[in-house]
Parts: C-alpha cells; sequence; structure tokens
C-alpha cells in the first residue's frame, strides 16, 4: 500500500483568520470554507453544525488551508459555524484516514466522513442519572441481600440503582440501607455509562508452546508499538483467539484502544463468552444490530477514550478512536470485509492502512489467508507467526472426496448414501454432523415441466429462487417477490412445476426424510427470525442442544461446535463455475473453514466433500491437506497474468435504465482512456449479471502493474471522459473481489 502524499495536508496556522475549512458528510471531496463565532473556537477536529443551503449539518474541522479548497465565496458571504459540540475532536489519525480511504477508492472525502459521523445521537449530552458506588465499611448486619449488593460492586465502577437492583436481585431499600450504613454513596452518572474496563490479567489462560510464542512476539510488537503487520497463520482450533487476545491485553495494559474485526459478530455471541472469560468484561460491540442508544454510548465513549476494546464489523473502522493502538482483522480472507455498496472500501485492506497512519501494530489472523496476505508475509512485508497444529485436544478431520458422477445420487436426492450413513452412525454415537450448502433458498431455478417455462425476474437478468417454507419465488438481487403458483403462468398446467437443484431448504427437506429422529437445525439468513433466532441456534448448537445443523455460509465463519464430528459439503463445485480467477481461492478457503469446523476437541473427526470433479486442483489441495502448495500455484498463475497482488485491478461499472445509452457511455469511457504503459483497460462488457434492478450494466476493467498509480491514472481517465448524462452512473471499484 503506498503511503499518503504528505504535501496535501498542509498544517493550519495556530492564529490568523477566524475562517476554518470544514468537512461535511455529504458527496463532496473539499472542504467548505466557514467563520468561527467571535466568542467561540473550533480547534482543527472540532465535530460542528454548520447551515449548508438550507439545512444545517454535522461537520468536522479540517486542517487544510482556509480557502485553499474550500469555496472561493468573499467574506461577507462566508457562513458561521452554528454549534461546536461537546466531544474530543477527531484525532490527527482519524481525519488523515479520511483523506486516505477517500483519496483511495475516489470517494469523495464527505462521503468517508459520513461513515465516521454515524451515531449523531452520540453528540448530544446525556441527562445524568442516579448511581451507586462502594464508599465504606461493609455493614455489621451482612444479610444475603446486602452480601449481594457488594458483590455486584465491587470493582471500582459506579452502577445506575436500577441496574444494580436487578443484578444483585434485591429490593430499592436494601440499597437505601447500605446508604444510610456509608457503606454506599450516591452519585450522579452520565446515563452513558462506559462499559468497565476489560482487565487485561483476569483470565489468562496457558497457552501452548506455539501459541505462547506467536504471543511473545504480538506483546512486543505492541510494546514497541510502531506499525507492523503479523499474519497469525494458525489452522482451524489452533487457538488464534486466545493469542490475539494477548495482543489485546498489552494494548488495554498500556492504556491505549484495540479494534476486533471479526466477519460476522452478530452471530458470534461465543466470542463475546470467551472475551468475557478472558477480560472479566464484555467489549464494546458495533455492527448494524447494535440499538441506537447503544451505539450512541459506545460512539461516544471510543471518542473519549473511555471504551477500551472494540468489537465489531468492517464499519467500526470508521469509529473515532482517541487512541487506537492494535487492530486485528480476524478471519483476515473473509469477503464480508468488502463493503460493496455506498462507499466501497475494503476492511482489512483499510485496517492496514489505519495502522500504518495510526504508527501501531495490525494482526492479520486467518487458517486461509488471502493470497494477498500470504505473498505480502512471502515477501517479508508481513511477518507470518505459524500455529501448525490444533490447540488441546483436537484434531483436523479425515477429509474424503465423494464422486457424484458414479454412484449418483437418485432423482431429486443430494445426499450420497455414504454421507447419509455417516451422519447417522455420528448422530447414534452422540456426536454432531454439519450439512453445508452454499445457496439460500429451496432451489435455484423452477420450470414448467409442461411447456419448460422458466421463472425470471422482471427487473434483473436472474432466475427466481423458489423460497418453499416462505411460498414464494424471490430474486436474490433486487428482492422481487412473487407467491409459488399452483399452476404455470405461461400454459396454465396444474401441478406442473419443477424445483431443479438444490438449496438449503431443500437439504433440510432430505435431512428430515433420512434423519427424522435427529435433532435438527437449519441456518439460513433468510429463514424467519433472522439474525437474532440464528445467533441463538448456533448457541444451541455449540452446547451440544442438537444432533444435525444444516446450512449456508454462515457455518463457515469462525465457529467452536466442540461435539461437532462430521462435515458433509453438498455440492463443493458451486463456487468454481464462475469465471472468476478468485474461484478457486474462495471455494478452496471456504470448504477448508467448514470441513475446519469438526474435530475441535478430540481426534476422529471426518469430512466428507460431494464434487463432480474430483480432479479439480481445488479438491485435490483439500483431500490432500495441501494449502500451502495450492497457494503456490494460485500464486504463480496470479503471478503469469499479472492479477492481484502482482498487478492492480479496478472495475468500472456503467449503468443506466436501458441497454443502449449505458453502453454508449461505457464505449465512450473507453476511447477516453488516457494511453499509457503497464496500463490495460479491457472492455466493456456485459456485466456477469447484466441487469439488475432494471439497469442495464457494462462492465470496464483496468488492469496495471504494481509499481503503477491506479488512483492518478483513474482520476486522469474520469477528468478525460464525457461527463455521463441521462441517468447513466458510473460506479469505480478499487481492487474488485471478483472480476
Ligand atoms: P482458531 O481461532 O484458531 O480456530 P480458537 O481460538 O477458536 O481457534 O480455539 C479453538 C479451541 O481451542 C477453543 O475451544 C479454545 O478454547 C481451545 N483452546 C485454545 N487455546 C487452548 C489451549 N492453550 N489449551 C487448550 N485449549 C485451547
Ligand atoms: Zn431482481
Amino acid at each position: 500500500v503506498p503511503a499518503p502524499t504528505s504535501d496535501l495536508f498542509a498544517k493550519t496556522a495556530p492564529a490568523g483568520p477566524r475562517v476554518v475549512p470544514v468537512l461535511v458528510p455529504v458527496a463532496l471531496d473539499v472542504a467548505y470554507s466557514y467563520r468561527v463565532p467571535l466568542d467561540g473556537d473550533a480547534p482543527v477536529g472540532s465535530i460542528v453544525e454548520v447551515p449548508l443551503g438550507p439545512r444545517r449539518v454535522l461537520g468536522v474541522v479540517w486542517d487544510e488551508e482556509p480557502g485553499g479548497r474550500g469555496l472561493s465565496t468573499g467574506d461577507n458571504r462566508l457562513r458561521e459555524i452554528v454549534r461546536v459540540f461537546d466531544v474530543p475532536p477527531l484525532a490527527p489519525a482519524m481525519r488523515r484516514f479520511v483523506d486516505w480511504v477517500g483519496r483511495y477508492y475516489l470517494v469523495p472525502r464527505g462521503m468517508v466522513l459520513r461513515m465516521v459521523l454515524r451515531a449523531p445521537e452520540a453528540l448530544e449530552p446525556e441527562a445524568p442519572v442516579r448511581g451507586v458506588r462502594r464508599a465504606g465499611p461493609p455493614p455489621e448486619r451482612l444479610t444475603a441481600a446486602r452480601a449481594r449488593v457488594l458483590e455486584v460492586l465491587a470493582g471500582d465502577f459506579a452502577w445506575s440503582r436500577g441496574g444494580l437492583v436487578a443484578a444483585a436481585a434485591v429490593s430499592a431499600s436494601v440499597v437505601d440501607g447500605l446508604i444510610a450504613q456509608g457503606t454506599l454513596e450516591e452519585v450522579w452518572l452520565p446515563s452513558g455509562l462506559p462499559p468497565g474496563r476489560p482487565d487485561p490479567s483476569y483470565g489468562a489462560r496457558d497457552l501452548n508452546p506455539d501459541q505462547a510464542a506467536a504471543a511473545a512476539a504480538l506483546r512486543a510488537a505492541v510494546a514497541e508499538g510502531g506499525f507492523r503487520v503479523d499474519l497469525l497463520d494458525g489452522v482451524t482450533g489452533s487457538g488464534k483467539t486466545e493469542v490475539y487476545f494477548e495482543a489485546v491485553a498489552a494494548t488495554v495494559a498500556a492504556g491505549r484502544q484495540a479494534l476486533v474485526l471479526l466477519p460476522e459478530i452478530a452471530l458470534t455471541a461465543e466470542f463475546l463468552d470467551r472475551f468475557v472469560a478472558r477480560f472479566g468484561v464484555k467489549p464494546a460491540e458495533w455492527h448494524s444490530d447494535v440499538a441506537p442508544k447503544t451505539r450512541a454510548r459506545v460512539w461516544r465513549g471510543v471518542a473519549t477514550g473511555d471504551v477500551a476494546v472494540v468489537v465489531g464489523a468492517r464499519s467500526s473502522l470508521f469509529l473515532p478512536f482517541a487512541d487506537l493502538g492494535l487492530v486485528v482483522v480476524d478471519e483476515e480472507h473473509d469477503g464480508a470485509y468488502k463493503q460493496e455498496d455506498g462507499a466501497v472500501y475494503h476492511a482489512r485492506d483499510m485496517g492496514v492502512v489505519r495502522g500504518r497512519l495510526g504508527d501501531f501494530p495490525v494482526i492479520l489472523a486467518s487458517a486461509t489467508p488471502s493470497l494477498e496476505s500470504w505473498v505480502n508475509a512471502e515477501q517479508g512485508r508481513y511477518r507470518r507467526l505459524s500455529l501448525p497444529s490444533r490447540a488441546g485436544a483436537g484434531r483436523p478431520p479425515a477429509i474424503v472426496a465423494l464422486d457424484l458422477r458414479r454412484p449418483a445420487p437418485e432423482r431429486g436426492r443430494f445426499l450420497s448414501p455414504i454421507l447419509a450413513a455417516a451422519v447417522r452412525d455420528t448422530v447414534a454415537a452422540g456426536r454432531q454432523a454439519l450439512l453445508f450448502l452454499n445457496r439460500r433458498g429451496y432451489a435455484p431455478l423452477t420450470l414448467c415441466r409442461s411447456c419448460g417455462h422458466r421463472f425470471e425476474c422482471p427487473n434483473c437478468s436472474t432466475w427466481l429462487v423458489e423460497h418453499r417454507f416462505r411460498g414464494v419465488l424471490t430474486c436474490h438481487h433486487c428482492g422481487h417477490t412473487v407467491r409459488r403458483p399452483d399452476s404455470c403462468p405461461e400454459c396454465g398446467e396444474l401441478d406442473a412445476l419443477v424445483a431443479c437443484g438444490p438449496g438449503i431448504e431443500r437439504i433440510a427437506e432430505e435431512a428430515a426424510e433420512l434423519f427424522p429422529d435427529a435433532r435438527r437445525l437449519v441456518l439460513s439468513s433468510d429463514l424467519p427470525g433472522g439474525t437474532a433466532r440464528m445467533k441463538l441456534e448456533l448457541a444451541a448448537f455449540a452446547k451440544g442442544e442438537a444432533d444435525i445443523v444444516i446450512g449456508t455460509q454462515i457455518l463457515a465463519k469462525g465457529h467452536n461446535f466442540p461435539l461437532l464430528a462430521l462435515v458433509g459439503v453438498v455440492d463443493a463445485d458451486l463456487g468454481l463455475a464462475q469465471g472468476d480467477p478468485r474461484a478457486a481461492e474462495k471455494t478452496f478457503q471456504l470448504i477448508q473453514q467448514v470441513t475446519g469446523r469438526a474435530g475441535r476437541s478430540e481426534a476422529g473427526a471426518r469430512a466428507f466433500v460431494q464434487t463432480r470433479a474430483p480432479e479439480h486442483p481445488v479438491l485435490r489441495a483439500i483431500i490432500a491437506g495441501d494449502r500451502d502448495g495450492f497457494y503456490d500455484s494460485e500464486i504463480a498463475e496470479r503471478r503469469r497474468a499479472g492479477l492481484p497482488p502482482f498487478g492492480r485491478l479496478a472495475g468500472l461499472i456503467v449503468s443506466a435504465d436501458a441497454r443502449e445509452p449505458a453502453f454508449a457511455q461505457a464505449r465512450a469511457l473507453a476511447l477516453a482512456a488516457p494511453q499509457q504503459d503497464e496500463v490495460t483497460v479491457l472492455g466493456p462488457a456485459e456485466a456477469p449479471i447484466a441487469v439488475v434492478r432494471g439497469r442495464h450494466r457494462f462492465r470496464l476493467l483496468v488492469q496495471v502493474a504494481r509499481h503503477v498509480d491506479l488512483q492518478a491514472f483513474l482520476r486522469r481517465w474520469m477528468a478525460a471522459a464525457p461527463a455521463a448524462t441521462g441517468g447513466v452512473r458510473v460506479q469505480i471499484d478499487v481492487d474488485p473481489q471478483s472480476f
């Protein structure tokens, strides 16, 4: 990753005219100039409210020369800052980060800032509430109820009265009695109580020698400070979490903040339990399911420094950390780190950038690192810390390929008899089984047996997917949904519709027929109950409260199922069919991760991988357990083709509500591309899904040599290109994940 260009960030003169540049969270790259009120002060980084056109918006005082890039209006037309909020200014490293993300992804910096100012409620002061804390010796008469209160109040923290009464399960009069005796005292608390401080030495556990060596290296990196990236490369179940917890502990002990990114934080209740076991308190969470009030508290606590550790989804990178000292990206290979809509960014890559700008260490953890990180480690830019074996008594499963061509399962069946028998044996032995298929719904295609009619989305160039549980056919791209009819809408034939191919609901149906007595769970994001239900069911499964779990890629995400002894991959070839050069890498990672859920606490686990292409390099590597050999050959391929990480890519999607204008603009763009050595512009070509939500899409791909400044080229190109008109939209995707 190239270093940011520093000349852009000229220092603001400390005194001088009372005019400051303010970046506002709208689609603008420039900071506008505003006057500071005569009786006020608005230092760089201050979060402010300013008039913008007829509206008032939030903004942040930026650090550029006033007028340098702002509105060139006369002083008399300058408008005044309305309000300076009483929260700490945005730290310099955060401001540089906003600049950097904007430049790298060619997104207006205002749009990046919008991701920072995500909890406006946090800016308003909260009313204080009545609280209590320990003030004197215990009372002479220590009843059981009083003892419970003191137990809750052990440690330095004040509690709200309500919270204390609930946590100790006592009546309010017990608390009043203790106040009267001087054991407790009343205090006023900000209503947004910061979470308790994680205790770095609370639940430190014994690490095995590999873990201990990696943890020591990470602690040293934290102690030294300064930017560096460590790739924690440990097989599934090797105890990576316990290792990076040591780096988190060291960061907290040094009084700084730590951020742990997880791809599916909303589903990983178990992770939070482990955090509590290690640090004595829950971490602050940040993801889309966090309630607004909690979000406001977390945001404010992060800005004031009261929150020491955040565990969050990709968006938590944009929290206003006062003093961030560590970023951990767990499951760093996971595609969920790429934000695809709105401001496009990759949280793993930006986590590394954040570390560079903040000058602190970054840890990337995975059993199946991305090829990018792998090459960075090979070339010495990252340090690799290896955990080659499972922690404790767990052993990786023995993996067997089941060739679906011979013998083929019966028509309409998708589990081979060998896999079915293995599931039965496993459940009979009191162990658990997992069936994995990375496809939602019942069937990906529905057609009429009588006339051949296929159900297509009217808005997209896709088939409608049947969701039998809900009795509908639905489009996975635009959400268009129709009730599943009884007769064919084309020829009117009754009961002639047939489901083609399996989705997870169909596997669940087959499992219900094959294993009627087993306790089964089905996990897919679009089944009723959503995330909340899945979270409960994953926890229940981890505790052994079900025999078989059947689900989509949700099951591949870092879960720890101690009793899981069998994994069945229903269709290993699903991801390989695409033309995408990343398909092999992604499929390998997915299969390796999902099979890696088995055998985490004991030996003897098995995995069956159903395939029609057992000779495919991905399958061969999975069966042979030869990750490194597979990576080597993929890397050689990428190097030969100049693909990432040996070259850099950007995709352009040109879309319009008709085919012609989209194509015309795409062609005009291709013709306007500046000629430059080691830069190739490919396309336009129809996008893999040519129509989405009624918009016709064409794609251009820019491929440049690694040392070429891709962003500079794109900027030159966009400046030279004819402006898009008539509702034509051009979206730039730097480092596309599929290409
Ligand atoms: P990974 O993230 O590498 O897949 P985890 O951190 O989830 O692995 O650990 C896998 C399992 O091993 C967990 O149940 C964890 O509690 C256990 N574990 C981790 N470290 C040790 C250790 N030193 N001794 C025994 N068990 C351990
Ligand atoms: Zn659609």
